[in-house]
């Protein structure tokens, strides 16, 4: 029996030598080979001269009628040129440097030529010439992507034996219900009229179908694995709610609506017996880490421990540091575990949280190394949850008896992408920042200008103000960076000192450094803190009210969003000023969106216009597929219709057990571990 599953060795001509190029297209099997799909159609249908306007390209076939012109100019220029009949239409071809052509062109031959049109001479100057008598299918054909192992045309033959030998055992995967309501082809077809199609707007069509399909494929899968971590034995967490609302009640602000929302849902997600897997989500200054504060309460209240993870050591400190006062007087009892421990306090802390003496373990990575043992581990917090990785999630996750897991994250994903990427979580979004926060004012300077930003600055600083000045990002070497930073603090506190106190701070001081740094700027000893970008995520200081930016378009958006989220977080007024010479439009573009808007979900908006998604969310990062055809941002609506479908359909009671959803149902076998976390 054939089956797509078939390794793509059975084909004619497919040695292991090939077997091993094709797979660097992750090409395996017939159905890989099948869904290998073009990324565009060389078009070599004529057009109609009559129609056709001046500058357009256009492919014209007909009969050579003159001898070739071919003539030298300039240094190296040459001109060959020609008179072509076209129906009953004589035009003029010409090709500038292309002297081979020579040889092609004879009279009375058939050609095609592709170029562009000069309507007032009636001529077309070329870029290609093809000889072939075209029959309709290489007048419209398909190219791959493709690299060195591999040329177009191995490809395309390859593909045309599989879909000879296979077309009959091609199963359709979606439910002849769906197809009806969308009218869309069955699979066979799409996938012929995707490798050969006779017009751009078959292609069009199946590709219509592909996109549905492929999207739709994902969601399933996703909904699927997200339904079966629901049915697992999550940890039910029974925290006695009148505590809770006590603690909730002494905090020093009142919660916003929004967090109030956020904590709702949460703690309903806590008291169930199913494994939470939430993210949340909220602009940078919106109040996250309050929120986590509340659902580690009520999970050390109900008996268990909660872990709380971030990115860098600097954070991990400084969250230590505020849930401690937080969590002064009650039974909360934190511990801080990062990589600069001595080998005998790191020992001494694992002891104490396998015994289950320290109940709320903060740190960085160094949380999901395996010597860590947890006495019952009740919550998983990722804070800035866009700075790990889809792994490292998962690991999380798979720590003592299924915790339940809180990301976190100030990367403002838009809807859209947040559908797609985190498909498999729950999101809960803080909308609202809290109330008193005036928006930041930001301004761009030019280079020239840095010393009124200086000034600006001390006259800040004469009001009371902190501030953190970024040193210029050197992508390729940290040592630059931190020379860069030293150099900067070394000039800013020529200029400061002795009235302000400047402070040094970057990823290669030891953690001991690092935190002496930090304490003297939360408490105000130092007024000016020169950095790399180390201050990027996270920190908080309330009193801090200018950020200065230096070579500012070196950062991306979302970058220069988070670091301007490190001001604004009190009653006063502040400032971010971005110093730059932007090079190119895009680093125009980003300085020109700072200023206009503070809204995250509008800077990432920008963001993902500029950039496109894969790079916004870092493909690996956030578990963002590639997607073969269709395109998340391009045919969202297509993206959200066949996310609604999905889950409809796995909401139907014994969908399985249909015969038309068959093909689902094997499919969804032999796809849902593979896709689970990799
Ligand atoms: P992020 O969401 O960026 O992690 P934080 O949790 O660091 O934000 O909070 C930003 C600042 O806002 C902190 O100084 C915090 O104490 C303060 N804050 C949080 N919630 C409220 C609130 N409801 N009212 C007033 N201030 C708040
Ligand atoms: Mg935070």
């Amino acid at each position: 029996m054939k089956s797509l599953q078939d390794p793509v060795s059975v084909l004619k001509g497919v040695g292991p030598k090939r077997v091993a190029d094709l797979a660097t297209l992750n090409i395996d099997t017939i159905e890989d080979l099948l869904t290998y799909y073009p990324t565009r159609y060389d078009d070599f249908t004529p057009n109609d001269l009559s129609t056709v306007k001046d500058k357009q390209r256009v492919t014209i076939k007909g009969k050579i009628v003159s001898e070739p012109l071919f003539s030298r100019f300039g240094y190296r220029r040459n001109r060959l040129s020609f008179r072509l009949q076209v129906g009953q239409q004589v035009v003029m071809a010409t090709f500038f440097n292309q002297p081979y052509l020579k040889k092609q062109v004879e009279l009375d031959r058939q050609v095609t030529v592709m170029g562009k049109w000069d309507a007032s001479r009636q001529q077309v100057t070329g870029t290609k010439l093809v000889t072939a008598t075209g029959t309709p299918e290489n007048e419209f054909g398909a190219i791959y992507p493709t690299n060195k192992h591999l040329r177009q045309s191995t490809l395309r033959s390859l593909i045309r034996q599989a879909y000879e030998d296979y077309q009959r055992v091609i199963p359709t995967l979606l439910p002849t219900f769906l197809r009806q309501k969308y009218r869309l082809l069955d699979r066979r077809e799409m996938i012929k009229d995707l490798h050969f199609p006779g017009s751009q707007m078959i292609a069009k069509a199946a590709r219509r179908t592909a996109t549905y399909e492929e999207f739709f494929l994902f969601q399933l899968r996703l909904q699927a694995i997200r339904r079966a971590h629901r049915q697992e034995d999550g940890t039910r967490i029974l925290y006695h709610n009148d505590e809770l609302k006590e603690f909730i009640s002494q905090l020093p602000f009142e919660l916003t609506n929004a967090q109030k929302k956020v904590v709702n849902e949460i703690c309903r997600d806590l008291r169930q017996p199913i494994q939470m897997n939430r993210l949340l989500q909220g602009d940078v200054g919106s109040g996250k880490t309050i929120v986590a504060a509340i659902a580690i309460y009520a999970t050390i209240s109900a008996g268990y421990q909660a872990a709380l993870m971030a990115p860098t050591e600097i954070l991990a400190t400084q969250h230590a540091e505020k849930l401690a006062k937080v969590f002064a007087g009650t039974h909360v009892h934190v511990g801080l575990l990062t990589g600069s421990l001595t080998a005998k306090q790191h020992r001494e802390l694992v002891g104490a949280i396998k015994k289950g003496d320290i109940n709320l373990i903060i740190g960085t990575h160094a949380l999901i190394q395996s010597d860590v043992e947890y006495a019952n581990l009740g919550l998983v917090i990722t804070d800035e949850q866009h700075r790990f990785g889809v792994n490292q999630r998962q690991q999380l996750r798979e720590k003592g008896e299924h915790p339940d897991v809180l990301a976190m994250t100030a990367t403002p994903i838009p809807r859209t992408l947040a559908i797609t990427s985190y498909g498999e979580m729950d999101v809960s979004v803080i909308d609202k920042l809290p109330a008193g926060r005036k928006p930041i004012e930001t301004r761009w300077l030019k280079d020239k200008q840095s010393n009124d930003a200086l000034k600006f600055l001390r006259q800040q600083l004469a009001s009371g103000a902190q501030a953190y000045v970024v040193s210029p990002l050197i992508e390729e070497s940290e040592a630059l960076d931190v020379q860069n930073a030293t150099d900067l603090y070394e000039r800013l506190a020529n200029y400061f000192q002795p009235d302000y106190q400047v402070g040094l701070l970057h990823g290669r001081l030891n953690g001991e450094k690092k935190d002496a740094v930090m304490k003297d700027f939360q408490d105000g000893k130092i007024q000016v803190l020169v950095s790399t970008t180390v201050v990027e995520v996270g920190v908080d200081n309330p009193n801090a009210t200018v950020m200065i930016i230096y070579n500012a378009d070196r950062f991306g958006l979302a970058q220069l969003h988070q670091l301007r989220g490190r001001v604004g977080r009190g009653e006063r007024q502040s400032y971010c000023l971005l110093i730059a010479d932007p090079k190119t439009d895009e680093g125009t573009a980003r300085m020109k969106t700072m200023v206009a808007t503070t809204d995250g979900f509008k800077v990432a908006q920008r963001d993902l216009e500029l950039r496109g998604a894969g790079d916004v969310l870092g493909a690996k990062q956030s578990g963002l597929p590639d997607f073969k055809v269709g395109d998340p941002i391009g045919d969202l609506k297509i993206l959200q219709i066949a996310k609604e479908d999905a889950a409809n359909l796995l909401a139907t009671p014994h969908w399985d057990q249909v015969d038309d959803n068959q093909p689902l149902v094997l499919y969804l076998k032999r796809n849902q571990l593979e896709t689970h976390f990799d």
